[in-house]
């Protein structure tokens, strides 16, 4: 066993009290407390203990009183009441009420109490796995609820639309007429294609294992100015990057580009039109233990009450632009994926700047 497994050991005697924290200091990690009351803070203070340790006859607070009142706002550790009473009442009422892992019967013995430590602590992980799979399963059936609505309007809408201009433009003889249409049909497609390439990162993210490798940040900005500045060639938006790598940095290359073509874009779309002065930043800068990447943009900025739901899935906070609400979900599920974290400072009407900390690996 190690330190990992934090163990919670209340008794009322304090030679008790140290007595186990001397036989077991080298196996777990020990808390120990002399009432109920210092053992809820401790609780309180140490999210990480799985195991508790109680005596049942303490003055203020009999030990199965206390482990069945917690059972709610603590149920992840695992409960195991001491007692010296052979008290079959009491066993029997603590089996019902199901708040009991466990016996032990005082005094212990040290061998008892270290495999009740590695049993207790097996059933905690085997429990908080399944807590764990039974939560990724509920976010999982939500999603997939999302993506029904979603691919009923997403991508039928697009497919309406390229239908309907086939249908007016069988009717038409005039070539200019068709062109409009076939202009309409093509940004019917692209939004379609836009879509299933959001998809394709969505599936990416969720299945794929990280492709290590050392990044040149200097060549990967390069290839994303000549990318965007053909988009922006013709518009009076400035699109600027500034690489600062003095080191060497390792990690997933095609997720940390998938997050850039996510947050340029959205950058891009996001303009304040009657700005002049318009502009997209892309500063990225290295240093030793990971790089720092920073988004900026003078455009509509995001109105306070809608940062925090920004990353989930299917959300959009203005029509300014089309999009499919799946881009910023798939940037934050790839920043968890490469262990890392993104801040957003946004001000309406100003600018926002997405500021990124990826870890090298
Ligand atoms: P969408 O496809 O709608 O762009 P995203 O998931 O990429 O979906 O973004 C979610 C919402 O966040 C957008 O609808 C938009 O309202 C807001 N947003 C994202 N980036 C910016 C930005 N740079 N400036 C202003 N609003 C933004």
């Amino acid at each position: 066993m190690d330190k990992e497994v934090e163990v919670l050991y209340i008794d009322d005697e304090i030679n008790n009290l140290i007595s186990f924290k001397a036989n077991f200091r080298y196996t777990c990690t020990i808390h120990i407390a002399q009432s109920t009351v210092e053992a809820e803070e401790i609780l309180n203070n140490n999210s990480n203990i799985r195991v508790i340790f109680c005596d049942h006859k303490m003055p203020n607070e009999l030990g199965i009183d206390f482990l069945n009142r917690i059972k709610f706002s603590f149920p992840a550790p695992i409960r195991i009441l001491l007692t010296a009473y052979a008290d079959m009442e009491l066993l029997v009422d603590s089996i019902n009420k199901g708040n009991i892992y466990r016996f032990i019967r005082k005094p212990w013995v040290n061998e008892e109490i270290t495999s009740a430590i590695i049993e207790a602590n097996k059933f905690y992980l085997t429990t908080s796995l399944l807590d764990k799979r039974n939560q990724e399963l509920e976010q999982a059936y939500r999603e997939l609820d999302k993506f029904a609505y979603s691919v009923s309007h997403d991508l039928r809408d697009p497919l309406v639309g390229v239908l309907s201009a086939i249908n007016l433009a069988r009717e038409f003889e005039d070539l200019d007429e068709i062109y409009a249409l076939l202009d309409l049909m093509r940004t019917s497609v692209l939004k379609l294609d836009a879509y299933i390439d959001s998809l394709k990162d969505y599936y990416l993210l969720r299945r794929g294992d990280l492709k290590l490798e050392e990044i040149n940040f200097y060549d990967l900005a390069t290839d994303i100015e000549s990318f965007y500045k053909i988009y922006t060639s013709t518009t009076p938006l400035v699109f600027e990057t500034n690489v600062d790598q003095v080191t060497t940095f390792k990690n997933d290359k095609s997720i940390i580009e998938l997050i850039i073509h996510n947050l340029i874009p959205n950058a891009i779309k996001y303009q304040r039109v009657a700005e002049e002065n318009q502009f997209v930043k892309l500063d990225i800068k290295v240093e030793k233990g990971g790089v720092t990447i920073r988004v900026e943009d003078n455009g509509i900025g995001i109105p306070e009450e809608q940062i925090e739901h920004i990353f989930r899935l299917f959300y959009r906070a203005s029509n300014q632009a089309q999009g499919s609400g799946l881009g910023l979900y798939n940037v934050k599920n790839a920043i968890v994926k490469l262990n890392g974290d993104i801040k957003i400072e946004s001000n309406q009407d100003k600018g926002t700047v997405f500021i990124l900390s990826i870890p090298s690996k």
